[in-house]
């Protein structure tokens, strides 16, 4: 290990060893989250129960604007704090989605907001990558076998509805085979046709990649709180924008490559642009005036 890292750690220690957390969650994910920040920070995780989350927006199957993730986030954060009288409060938002890039594969990104009333300010942790999200409509039991083997079942809990993803008689919580394949050939009987709407669960309990992706973006609000505001001090100096611009090695103009990141104080607005490399070129074919 490296000693970096253990003067972060001690330094975090100072500002929250000790300190009770609010952690307003569903479907098992302060398991996850709690003993990350538990080890780091010497925090208390305080959870609360018994509030229904999914108040605060029904999950889809489409990726959520970034800042409508965050908002969620914030929400539930406040709720916690406010129902247990805390000045910090954390929560985790998750959604799922095709991938920015070639919108080809299933995309999961994870947030997990901490609000800090104590020295006015908010961080934020980060992860993104691919994601287990599937479907299949069938009516024949050996191709949901061949998919639910495919997707990792029984780890990976599935979801089952007669006909289409909208159809409101759903089955949740199915994670053995025996379960699977009563409700399989109950629902298929619904309907004539026989089809059946198989979907992989995206709910933390029941998606073991998630779970995993909600890990890392816990480690990355971890890192982001050991690092300090070279201004004021406090934790959370982190990056919040990447800046596309990069010289194309051909022209010279701007590209959409990332050159710099934008990091930011969210309590004095101390912010700082940090350049990767000034000698580093863009590839032509990123340029929009030498390849449009
Ligand atoms: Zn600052
Ligand atoms: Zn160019």
């Amino acid at each position: 290990m490296n000693t970096k890292e253990y003067e972060a750690k001690g330094e975090i220690r100072k500002f929250y060893e000790n300190k009770p957390i609010s952690l307003l969650t569903k479907h098992k994910k302060e398991k996850i989250i709690a003993p990350i920040l538990a080890e780091a920070i010497g925090c208390h995780v305080t959870l609360v129960l018994g509030y229904d989350t999914d108040q605060l927006g029904t999950f889809t199957r489409e990726i959520q604007r970034i800042d409508n993730q965050i908002d969620t986030a914030r929400k539930k954060a406040r709720i916690g704090m406010d129902l247990l009288g805390l000045s910090l409060g954390m929560a985790s938002e998750g959604s799922f989605g095709p991938d920015p890039f070639t919108g080809l594969m299933p995309w999961n990104r994870e947030l997990i907001v901490l609000i800090d009333d104590d020295m006015e300010t908010e961080i934020i942790g980060q992860a993104q990558g691919p994601g287990n999200q599937q479907h299949l409509l069938t009516s024949d039991w050996h191709e949901a076998v061949k998919f639910a083997t495919r997707v990792g079942f029984p780890d990976q809990y599935l979801i089952v509805r007669p006909e289409n993803d909208n159809n409101p008689k759903i089955h949740k919580d199915i994670n053995e085979w025996p379960k699977f394949k009563s409700i399989f050939f109950s629902v298929a009987s619904v309907f004539a046709t026989g089809q059946v709407f198989i979907e992989t669960d995206g709910r933390a309990h029941g998606n073991p990649e998630r779970r995993k992706m909600i890990a890392k973006a816990t480690e990355d609000l971890v890192n982001n709180m050991g690092s300090f505001c070279p201004a004021c001090g406090i934790p959370g100096f982190s990056m919040v924008q990447r800046l596309p611009g990069l010289p194309c090695m051909h022209c010279g103009r701007p590209t959409r490559i990332i050159y710099a990141e934008l990091w930011l104080c969210k309590k004095c607005g101390e912010h700082e642009k940090r350049e990767f490399s000034e000698e580093e070129r863009a590839d032509p074919m990123y340029c929009d005036f030498c390849n449009p």
